[in-house]
């Protein structure tokens, strides 16, 4: 338990963040315990014992700085971890340093990136570049134009690390009752005159559900929105892509996919519940390229009983398929997972911040730049996700969605849409039923919603 006295309780959920980033040892809001009496003396730690004075007439902001400032270098409880991102806290850094950029030239935002958040040089260097590429794709972008994703929420088996709500895709009833839903919301829309900048069909593993529905899908979305700037399918697991999956992707113009081993040792495929090889990786991967599609592979950092030499070892196999894109996640941990309960969590997270850096300037060195990325809560080493591309081949799709820079129409179960107003930088969201039934019952009640922030658009 960390207990905390005299703050005021709208500040409560920032530094909850930045606590939890800094000991995850604390992984709930019943390990905090906030004794809320705004004053100008704020108590710390577990018996509060530790003190942050505060200056006299201090203005919000500054208090704010001057608190998580406190907890970054001065609160002192045990198993402390290392955070190369300061007092930042938050999913989207670059979507922050895309509004500096608005604001200042280039080197005053990297400045004030280490100065007023504390983050490592190069962490401030890496984000202040992916932000700059991400800004000069936005150029050629209509801000008030709008890219569809489409959910597919089926898996061939849950992978343990997974906490996503999928469906199993042998399932064929609900199969068939999810794809008929879902072409009547896709349908919903025909009216719409203007056509979307780009197509993302994501899941679970779109590729999962067998040809005859992808293709009913595929069909479906071609003749309502056309193939936008950039089509995606995420094929995901190897063991689902066969010849007759990537004809009918080809056939409707998909230009890009990604295939994810996650590793490239068998022994951890195993333990992760994936049923494939990494033999059925490559397999899959030599298919493709016949295709001539362009390629994104995606690995994760940190998979359970993986060294350092074998992340690394995965990530040179990849880089020597030369794919166009590599995306690295670092592993997030759920709830409760073993790893927290044995508390093996900081001897590993060392390591894996080390193999972060190692992956980072592997993959410039050939010729693989960042061009975004994302947090997530409880990532091992204070980790990140990041997508790597060769020069010009970077996905406007993953850009445009993780920074908000454009709005996103959803469709299916669980899809979130969201609608961007440029002039004051708003956000509105609608967030689809997320079980099945309701989705199937319901979905009209969303579209509704969706269709009254729809009004300020010409689309
Ligand atoms: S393939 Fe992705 S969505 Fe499907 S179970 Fe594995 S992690 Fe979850």
């Amino acid at each position: 338990m960390i207990k905390f006295k005299n703050f005021i309780e709208a500040e409560a959920h920032d530094y909850f963040e930045l606590i939890r980033m800094l000991y995850p040892q604390f992984v709930s809001e019943k390990d905090i315990e906030i004794i809320n009496s705004p004053g100008k003396t704020i108590f710390l730690s577990q018996d509060l014992n530790q003190v942050c004075h505060l200056p006299e007439d201090i203005d919000l902001q500054e208090r704010r700085w001057r608190i998580k400032s406190y907890i970054l270098n001065s609160l002192d409880i045990k198993e402390k971890m290392p955070s190369k991102f300061g007092i930042l806290t938050g999913v989207r850094p670059i979507k922050l340093i895309i509004d500096l950029l608005d604001k200042m030239p280039p080197d005053q935002v990297l400045d004030y990136l280490k100065n007023y958040y504390s983050i490592e040089d190069l962490m401030a260097e890496f984000l202040l570049s992916i932000a700059l590429k991400e800004k000069s794709y936005f150029e050629s972008v209509d801000p008030k134009g709008y890219s569809v994703y489409i959910h597919i929420p089926f898996c061939p088996s849950r992978c343990t690390y997974c906490s996503y709500p999928i469906i199993k895709s042998s399932n064929k009833d609900l199969l068939k009752t999810y794809v008929d839903t879902l072409l009547k919301e896709l349908e919903s829309y025909r009216d719409l005159s203007k056509k979307p900048t780009s197509i993302y069909i994501g899941g679970g593993t779109p590729t999962s559900i067998g040809v005859d529905q992808l293709e009913r899908i595929l069909k479906t979305t071609r003749r309502i929105f056309g193939q936008g700037m950039e089509f995606t399918v995420e094929a995901g697991r190897p063991d689902t892509l066969t010849e007759a999956v990537f004809s009918c992707l080809k056939s409707h113009d998909v230009q890009r996919i990604s295939i994810n081993p996650q590793t490239m040792q068998d022994k951890t495929l195993s333990r992760l519940n994936r049923k494939h090889s990494i033999n059925d990786f490559l397999r899959a991967y030599d298919l493709a390229n016949q295709f001539d599609f362009s390629i994104n592979v995606d690995l994760i950092l940190g998979l359970p009983g993986e060294s350092s030499l074998e992340m690394m070892d995965s990530l040179g196999r990849v880089i020597n398929l030369d794919p166009d894109n590599i995306t690295v996640h670092t592993l997030s941990l759920k709830n409760g997972s073993r790893l927290f309960q044995e508390q093996e969590y900081f001897s590993i997270s060392e390591v894996i911040s080390k193999v972060i850096d190692d992956a980072y300037q592997e993959l410039v060195s050939k010729g693989y730049n960042p061009y975004y990325m994302y947090r997530q809560k409880r990532t091992l080493g204070n980790g990140f996700n990041a997508g790597y591309s060769k020069e010009g081949k970077e996905s406007l799709y993953n850009m445009l969605m993780m920074d908000e820079q454009q709005s996103i129409l959803g469709f299916g179960m669980s899809s979130s849409s969201k609608f961007y107003y440029p002039e004051s930088n708003r956000l509105e969201k609608v967030l689809q039923y997320k079980n099945l039934r309701d989705y199937q019952e319901h979905w009209q009640d969303k579209n509704l919603l969706k269709r009254t922030f729809m009004e300020d658009f010409k689309w």
